[in-house]
């Protein structure tokens, strides 16, 4: 059976299941990977491939600073 593909919530692509990715939700962030451990695909959350995730909190941090302190992404502290 197929099952959905994770992808990535800063480009959009598929995660490999051997990629290192990153899992955020409401109270954390966590590296890992679907290989090593499957059950970060079903976490209810944004997947990021590991270098989008720095990628995405770099993005963050300018527009922070440019904006308020009150638009500061909570999964990138
Ligand atoms: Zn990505």
């Amino acid at each position: 059976m197929f099952y959905d593909v994770l992808r990535c919530a800063h480009c959009g692509e598929a995660i490999g299941v051997y990629e290192p990715l990153v899992v955020v939700t409401d109270v954390l962030s966590r590296e890992s990977s679907i290989a090593s451990d499957p059950a970060v695909r079903d976490i209810h959350g944004e997947h990021y491939h590991r270098g989008c995730y720095e990628t995405a909190c770099d993005v963050a941090l300018e527009r922070s600073d440019a904006r308020n302190a009150d638009n500061r992404s909570p999964s990138c502290q």
